[in-house]
């Protein structure tokens, strides 16, 4: 866990050494031994002074996240941390002189044990990386973070750190003071041991800032001008950019004002139990653990691959369509270094998808991100071409043609003929069955779905579709290339929508079935946002085209026939598309209007087709009237009943059926095993399209509320507002048995 030793010249190391990992974490067991140590070395008169340092190749990675993410009683961990403050506050009040030897990155838990010295000496180390990555997990530094970077860097400097997590190499954190002194890669150590030495020599007593007589915050406290007017402006940027829904910010805001108001005592003691603690103790920051970090990690790490396949190396890929997608894909491939073969059904075609990735990658260059040669040399990894005989040696072709079943078996065919037995292909539809286009296929266990998301060259998630003849070593070896191109995988059986656009498509469904019963547009939009969402549904429905949403129900229709059951969603884009010609943002009007000279606003004549449904007794809105007007009018009667006599909508029961409809699609999707496990529900929610990650995922949300309340809320809200909101038998089972999705 750690080294201890001790120098002729009365010098301590203390060397942080976790067994049997790569990185030094923080928990009970090493901030036990830790504590042990230093008191050890405080007391023993032979020792004058201490260097920490790090057996690995960083100083110490942060907090034990498994720990903390399960915690769970809030007494014990209290306890536990204000040990861990005193201790800290005797290691800087100790008398004897303490510097950090930083050979590579202090985040977290690791940096605030650095703080914790008298002094910081960082290797030249290009890969290290200093900062808080607390809040990016529902955390705060609660080992003093909070209270010791604003008093060391002041509150302008800290407050990036604190409040977003950003991690800074380690010139920028000597230029703000959070380091002292930098110096050459594996010289840190006789570095800091000469400070200890120096100051030994010296025979002062080292003090920190905050300990020093007349001490003062560098750039003002929180009661200055200058603090209260950050403080002021912080506060209302974190409540426009997050609605609240993130504690961790806020409680990081709090503890700078509470604590830089008085002294770093009792600013440790305001930190501690007031807001770490209720932080840890918090379903957000649990949430937020166990998607953003377990469930990626695991999803990263590749848990569900097939076993017993020997890795894929890939060297050339194919990929069939320069559009959008194709040319995305192709970019995504080439920074990966794999050569890639772009076709389309013209060399012209073909031409103007590797122009895109020029175009992109030209504004890196732009800005300093790239260099120009960095540049052709990924250019020069993109073959465009329209003959399909260049696709032989290619290890996997993906498709990203358009949009129909002729044309994707066309392409299908051509290709087989040229590809090795032994080579994968993959299409990237994101509405057709994979079981169906591999009817196309003379190899269909190497046919699979690769559904990646717009933009390609930067959405992290692809959803892996496995169809009835797709085989597990085709799985495996496509999960290694997603890998090998640094993307996400979720794994999902084929269905009509897959999993992501199935369950995404109910959240925009559902703001326009509130639109036809007479929610204000405004209100809709702004309630998707409050509940967490990137975009609202309206918003959304003109990004990805009502025209889309009206052809998938088209589709739906025509498929299913009989068992088809009409939505209103279906009503209100039949409306959009085909009486009015709104088909959304691509043809400059959907939802909501875009104008040239402008920014985007609602449609008026919205207000006609759809009409608001106001409180009796108050005026009905006019096709004239601002929809702004509307929603703020609306607003204020939300309780009230409406002239139809029926109750209006608040804003939390719209929240709650944006919020549900998804979380009830999604356990759908589990029942009928679409999806292999609820992780993957929530890691290809967070990563596909934004849901919000303080509520964890769909699933991670039900967990939050627990299977009996979720039960109970879908139960009102199928009789309210019919079946789709009906609780599957599986969520039914888990409340009648009190299981849960994750463990407690
Ligand atoms: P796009 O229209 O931008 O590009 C399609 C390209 O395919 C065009 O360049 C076209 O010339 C080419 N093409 C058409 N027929 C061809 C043929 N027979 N041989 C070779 N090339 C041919 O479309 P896109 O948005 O890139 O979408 C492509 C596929 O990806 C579709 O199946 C779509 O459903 C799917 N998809 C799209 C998105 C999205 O957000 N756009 C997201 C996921 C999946």
């Amino acid at each position: 866990m750690l080294n201890y030793s001790i120098d002729a010249d009365g010098i301590a190391t203390v060397e942080f050494d976790y067994p049997n990992k790569s990185q030094n974490i923080l928990n009970a067991q090493s901030l036990g031994a830790y504590g042990e140590t230093m008191q050890k070395a405080l007391a023993d008169p032979a020792v004058k002074g201490i260097v920490i340092a790090s057996a690995k190749k960083d100083f110490i990675a942060g907090g034990d996240l498994a720990e903390l993410g399960a915690a769970t009683d809030a007494a014990a961990f209290h306890a536990a941390i204000s040990q861990t403050h005193k201790l800290m506050r005797a290691i800087e009040l100790g008398g004897k002189p303490i510097a950090a030897a930083l050979n590579g990155s202090a985040l977290g838990g690791g940096m605030e044990i650095a703080l914790g010295c008298h002094y910081r000496v960082a290797a030249d180390n290009p890969k290290a990386r200093f900062g808080f990555p607390e809040v990016t997990l529902g955390l705060l530094p609660g080992a003093g973070g909070t209270q010791r970077v604003p008093r060391l860097v002041g509150m302008m400097a800290a407050a990036p750190l604190l409040m977003e997590g950003k991690r800074i190499k380690v010139a920028e954190a000597q230029k703000i003071g959070m380091i002292h002194a930098v110096v050459k890669v594996g010289d840190e150590r006789t570095a800091a041991r000469a400070w200890v030495a120096d100051a030994i020599a010296a025979g002062s007593k080292p003090l920190q800032p905050w300990d020093t007589k007349g001490f003062k915050i560098p750039g003002g406290g929180p009661n200055r001008p200058n603090g209260m007017q950050m403080l002021m402006a912080a506060n209302a940027m974190l409540r426009e950019k997050t609605y609240d829904n993130y504690p961790a910010p806020r409680h990081i805001l709090s503890c700078v004002y509470e604590g830089l108001s008085t002294n770093l005592d009792t600013g440790l003691a305001i930190e501690a139990p007031r807001y770490f603690t209720n932080l840890v103790m918090s379903p957000v920051s649990k949430n937020m653990i166990r998607s953003l970090f377990f469930g990626m990690n695991e999803a990263n790490k590749l848990a569900s691959r097939p076993a017993g396949v020997p890795q894929q190396k890939y060297s050339k890929i194919g990929m069939l369509g320069a559009g959008m997608m194709g040319a995305g894909i192709a970019m995504s491939t080439a920074t990966a270094g794999i050569d890639i073969v772009l076709l389309d059904t013209t060399q012209e075609a073909a031409d103007k998808g590797k122009e895109y990735a020029r175009k992109q990658w030209n504004k890196q260059v732009q800005r300093g991100r790239m260099t120009a040669e960095g540049m052709e040399a990924l250019l020069a990894r993109i073959h465009p071409t329209a003959d399909y005989a260049d696709l032989k040696g290619c290890e996997m072709v993906i498709e990203a043609v358009f949009e129909k079943r002729e044309i994707k078996a066309d392409v299908t065919k051509k290709t087989e003929a040229v590809i090795a037995a032994d080579a994968i292909f993959a299409s990237n539809t994101s509405t057709l069955p994979i079981t169906g286009l591999a009817e196309a296929s003379v190899r269909p266990a190497n046919f699979i779905g690769l559904h990646f998301f717009s933009p390609a060259e930067k959405m992290p998630l692809v959803e892996i579709i496995v169809g009835k003849a797709t085989s597990d070593a085709t799985l495996a070896r496509s999960m290694d290339y997603v890998r090998a191109i640094g993307k996400t995988p979720i794994v999902v059986n084929d269905s009509r929508g897959f999993y992501t656009s199935r369950v995404f498509g109910t959240y925009v469904s559902e703001g326009m079935a509130l639109l036809e019963e007479g929610v204000p547009p405004a209100l809709i939009d702004k309630a998707g946002l409050i509940a967490g969402m990137p975009v609202g549904p309206l918003a959304l429905a003109d990004e990805v085209s009502i025209e889309l949403v009206y052809k998938i129900a088209q589709q739906t229709r025509a498929d299913l026939g009989s068992a088809y059951v009409e939505r209103a969603a279906d009503r209100v884009a039949a409306k959009m598309v085909a009486d009015l010609g709104r088909l959304g943002r691509k043809s400059g009007a959907g939802f909501y209007d875009y104008p040239a000279d402008g920014p985007k606003h609602l449609w008026p004549g919205l207000a006609q087709q759809f009409p608001v449904k106001v409180p009796a007794g108050t005026q009905s809105a006019g096709a004239d009237e601002a929809p702004a007007q509307q929603g703020g009018r609306a607003k204020n009667a939300l309780l009230a009943a409406a002239d139809d006599g029926t109750a209006m909508l608040t804003l939390e029961q719209i929240v709650e059926r944006l919020i549900l409809v998804q979380s009830v699609e999604t356990v759908r999707c589990l029942e009928e095993k679409v999806l292999r496990a609820p992780i993957d529900a929530d890691v290809g929610a967070i990563l596909g399209w934004g849901y919000p990650p303080f509520r964890g995922g769909p699933i991670g949300w039900l967990h939050t509320l627990g299977p009996a309340q979720a039960v109970a809320t879908l139960d009102r809200l199928a009789e309210q507002h019919g079946p789709r909101f009906a609780a599957p038998q599986l969520l039914r089972n888990m409340a009648a048995k009190g299981e849960r999705f994750y463990p407690a």
